[in-house]
């Protein structure tokens, strides 16, 4: 029997055409696909700019940096998430602090926020970005959140990785961040390979995160302090990185988005499939919500402590041993050595780590076929029976 992996990118002869065409264009990179691709995602998002990246950490660092965060300034984000939602605040020198889980979406808690920001007022320590992380494809209560950063007037930069494709009262995610970033990463939603975008509505965002993604050069007259000396002219005006797609990427990325909605079926049968005949056994599922639509991205089931007592440990090895490939997302990122060294102990986020006790993410991609799901399926009941 082959392994089962817990994702997989699907990959098309029509993709690898679309990258073989750019190969035999003039343009590597810097050429017309990327344009194309951020007009692709930016449609796709109702947003008027998106702005194409080396990676989703990428469209974090520089998304920060777009708001001026810097040394003295704090970021929170959730713990349950890729280290990247935290890193790109101590990238630009700031703060990081995390806010607990609600325990039934996995989300960043907005009670848990809501708490925190009347706490962090009276001491004077407010946050200058929030960056609420859509876990697992499943949008965070982004309303809610949008009305605290009003009132408590931080940033809100919506890891919106796990999200291609997710909506919230009907509409694409993002709309109520002041930038959301997608990540494009080949066991994410769909792929470049490698590859991100930040999604704003903010003329001037966008401005100052296509400069920085390319060393903060611009040949645009308008935004030149000085003169044109001639047709080469171009100027530096502030410090930036290469942190650009390429024509290759852009090009695979703009024909996966033409298969989003078929594969998104793919996932949403496959996660009706496991609510069914999951449903039975001791384990929470994950959360359903009708005024939201989520990606589908992972599958995580949590071990109900209450009526097992298989640990998380024996039920991942019971899954490899069987050949199929779990995954645990994630250990909580307060708990990381790093962050442990800044000062975070446990017990910080008990949610979190409550949840980080039970999880296993299970296989799911969209070309999952139903002997490789039931082989899932059998091998979680005889473990938890
Ligand atoms: C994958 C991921 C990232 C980073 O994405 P890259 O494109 O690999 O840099 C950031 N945040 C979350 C939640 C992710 O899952």
């Amino acid at each position: 029997m082959d392994r089962i992996p817990y994702s997989c990118q699907t990959i098309e002869e029509e993709d690898i055409a679309a990258v073989a065409a750019v190969l035999r264009s003039p343009f590597l990179t810097q050429g017309p696909e990327i344009a194309r691709f951020e007009q692709a995602i930016a449609d796709m998002h109702d947003a008027p700019h998106a702005v194409a990246v080396c990676n989703a950490t990428a469209a974090l660092h520089i998304a920060c940096l777009a708001l001026d965060l810097g040394p003295g300034d704090r970021l929170w984000t959730s713990p349950i998430s890729f280290a990247a939602s935290a890193n790109c605040g101590l990238y630009c020198g700031a703060t990081v602090d995390f806010v607990d889980i609600d325990p039934k979406t996995r989300n960043m808690s907005v009670d848990a926020l809501a708490n925190k920001l009347e706490a962090a007022e009276e001491a004077g320590t407010l946050p200058k970005i929030v960056v609420p992380v859509d876990f697992t494809g499943l949008p965070c209560d982004m309303a809610a959140m949008r009305k605290l950063a009003d009132r408590y007037g931080f940033a809100l930069i919506q890891d919106a990785s796990h999200a291609v494709g997710a909506s919230l009262d009907g509409k694409p995610v993002g709309r109520y961040a002041d930038i959301a970033i997608f990540s494009f990463h080949p066991v994410k939603i769909v792929t470049t390979g490698e590859g991100g975008v930040a999604v704003t509505a903010n003329a001037e965002l966008a401005q100052k995160m296509a400069l920085l993604r390319s060393h903060g050069i611009t040949r645009d007259p308008e935004i030149m302090e000085n003169p044109s000396e001639g047709g080469w002219y171009y100027e530096q005006i502030l410090l930036g990185f290469n942190y650009r797609m390429t024509d290759l990427q852009a090009a695979l990325g703009l024909s996966q988005l033409q298969r989003l909605p078929s594969m998104w079926q793919k996932r949403d049968e496959r996660t009706r499939r496991y609510d069914d005949r999951l449903a039975d056994l001791p384990l929470h599922l994950p959360a359903r919500a009708s005024d939201r639509q989520s990606a589908h991205h992972l599958y995580v089931i949590e071990i109900d402590e209450t009526r097992s007592s298989l640990t998380r440990r024996e039920l991942f090895d019971a899954l490899t041993s069987a050949d199929i490939g779990a995954n645990v997302h994630y250990i909580p990122i307060h708990l990381q050595p790093h962050y442990r060294r800044l000062g975070f102990t446990p017990g910080d986020f008990p949610a979190a780590e409550a949840y980080y006790r039970r999880a296993v993410t299970i296989p799911l991609f969209p070309r999952m076929t139903d002997e490789e799901q039931d082989r899932v399926i059998d091998c979680l009941k005889s473990a938890l029976s």
